[in-house]
């Protein structure tokens, strides 16, 4: 007579769970297999595990060259941290907030308060009216005179914006965050996932300054769909009662989640490949054989779950999901240029923590300007250096960086950095640059996207032994890719363990 809890934890430990993908979302789904005794490897394609989260030698310093942060909403990134004990290193960004740059007439001015997706609550402020002068304020201010929508509500945030506060605002304040934060255009954004609550607050308050104030006092209750999608100064501020209790970060930066993750999956037993791209799936009567690129013996395992970026998930999976498609997704580029300056000039931070552009103004979408924000990167590197990032791409257009070579991306990025913060940063400045590109994922929040995406889900559920995770289906950002890798390795290894 056996012991029902050994006959489990044998049963788990027979059953084998191959993620591909050694991203956040795949460290953190092979977590939970792990956890309960299951078999678990992960295959990662690249020579280095953490995707996105990635650090790199510049200059000397070790630094974070993709993510830099996380939105704290939820709590459920600070709970992993928590748990691989990383809560002493947790730190809050510099609360100076951002500025906008290439605003007609005006250059670079900081990003109002209290605003939600850059929309103000109170058009007729000076820091809004700044930048969107007075003409721009009383249009705005028609919002209050105007009927609210009486029938349905408005999808797209781009038309709401238009219809009720006018071109300025749009143009000027919400088309830098949307750039920023989604790598969209405003049109595209879908209201109720960007800024859920918006529309009920406007039917209720009668306009839209009048919902942004209210949803202002409730904030911590919005939920946006996505989190920052790419270098995003800005959402240190726009999305939290206080500007810099939005995000957080880790001292030593954020590749500090990825080494301890990987840490605790070898303890747990977990094998780890690098160098081990995924090339198909074949059905094997029980499960799946996991078939590796190169020389490397296929794997066979009772389950599969697949954490890649959505062109190789989708890749990968079409041949094994009815009902799924390979797909040609318009992912947008995004890449970053990490500079080091020695640049007194900076010591100022004359733009804050860094620099979101009116759409069209400048070559480069956004700044941050990361000794101004995070205290560690600041102490690393002492008085007179700077760490800037700049960061190229948005809206279906090729970075401006995309053709060139390392060295003439980095002078490209150092000559948009003087532009965008308003000083002379002469090539003599430049002590070492990084540049990285980046193919995201559609933003979640962007109009037809969340259906597209639940039902490329829904038919990989359909077949047994599979998961899908990571930010494609997700949601952009840490705070929606750890939850939802949590989420969908339960469902996994729950039916893993019930097969059997
Ligand atoms: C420039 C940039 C800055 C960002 N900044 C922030 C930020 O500050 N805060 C925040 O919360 N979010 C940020 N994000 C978003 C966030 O980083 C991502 O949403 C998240 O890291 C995605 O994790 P993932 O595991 O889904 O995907 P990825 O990190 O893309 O991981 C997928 C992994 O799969 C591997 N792979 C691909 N093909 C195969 C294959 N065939 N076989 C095996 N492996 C394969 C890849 O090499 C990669 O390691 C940023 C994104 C970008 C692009």
């Amino acid at each position: 007579m056996s012991d029902p809890l050994a006959r489990l934890a044998r049963q788990a430990s027979e059953t084998h769970v191959v993620v591909a993908g050694g991203g956040i979302a795949g460290l953190v789904a092979a977590r939970e297999c792990a956890k309960v005794g299951l078999r678990v490897t992960v295959l990662e394609a690249s020579e280095a595990f953490g995707g996105v989260v990635r650090s790199a030698e510049v200059g000397g310093l070790t630094l974070d060259v993709g993510a830099e942060s996380f939105a704290t909403r939820g709590g459920v990134v600070r709970t992993l941290l928590d748990e691989l004990g990383l809560a002493d290193a947790v730190v809050s960004p510099n609360p100076a907030g951002a500025w906008v740059a290439g605003v007609p007439g005006v250059g670079a001015a900081p990003l109002p308060k209290g605003g939600v997706l850059g929309i103000p609550d109170n058009p007729f402020a000076p820091d809004v009216r700044r930048i969107i002068g007075w003409s721009g304020t009383w249009r705005a201010y028609l919002d209050r005179l105007r009927p609210p929508l009486t029938i349905g509500h408005q999808r797209s945030l781009g038309t709401l914006v238009r219809t009720r506060m006018g071109a300025r605002v749009l143009d000027r304040l919400v088309a830098p965050v949307t750039s920023g934060v989604y790598s969209a255009r405003p049109d595209d954004i879908d209201v109720d996932l960007a800024a859920p609550g918006l529309n009920a607050a406007l039917t209720r308050t009668g306009s839209l300054s009048g919902a942004v104030a209210e949803m202002r006092l409730s904030r911590a209750d919005a939920k946006p769909a996505d989190a920052p999608a790419s270098d995003v100064p800005v959402a240190d501020g726009r999305k939290a009662p206080a500007p810099g209790g939005a995000v957080q970060g880790i001292a030593g930066g954020m590749s500090r989640l990825v080494d301890a993750l990987v840490a605790q999956l070898l303890e747990l037993g977990v094998e780890l490949h690098t160098e081990a791209s995924v090339d198909a799936l074949e059905p094997n009567g029980t499960g799946w054989r996991v078939v590796i690129s190169g020389d490397a013996e296929p794997l066979d395992a009772e389950a599969v779950i697949v954490a890649l970026p959505e062109g190789p998930a989708r890749a990968l999976l079409a041949p094994v999901v009815p009902a799924l498609e390979v797909g040609d997704p318009v992912a947008p580029v995004v890449e970053v240029v990490t500079l080091v300056l020695d640049a007194p000039v900076l010591d100022a931070a004359p733009r804050g923590t860094g620099v979101l552009t009116v759409p069209g103004s400048h070559v480069a979408k956004a700044l941050t300007h990361s000794t101004a924000k995070w205290d560690w990167v600041r102490d690393a590197t002492g008085p007179g250096v700077h760490v800037v990032r700049v960061s190229f791409g948005a809206q279906g257009e090729e970075p401006a960086t995309a053709d060139l070579d390392d060295d003439a991306a980095a002078h490209l990025a150092l000559s948009e950095a003087a532009a965008m913060f308003g000083v002379e940063l002469p090539a003599s400045t430049l002590r070492a640059a990084r540049r990285v590109r980046y193919v995201q994922s559609q933003p979640a929040a962007t109009i037809g996207r969340a259906a597209e995406t639940a039902a490329a889900r829904g038919a990989v559920h359909a077949v047994a032994g599979l998961g899908v995770t990571g930010a494609w289906v997700a949601g952009t950002g840490l705070a929606q890719v750890i939850p939802d890798a949590r989420a969908e390795a339960d469902r996994v290894r729950s039916a893993a363990l019930w097969h059997h």
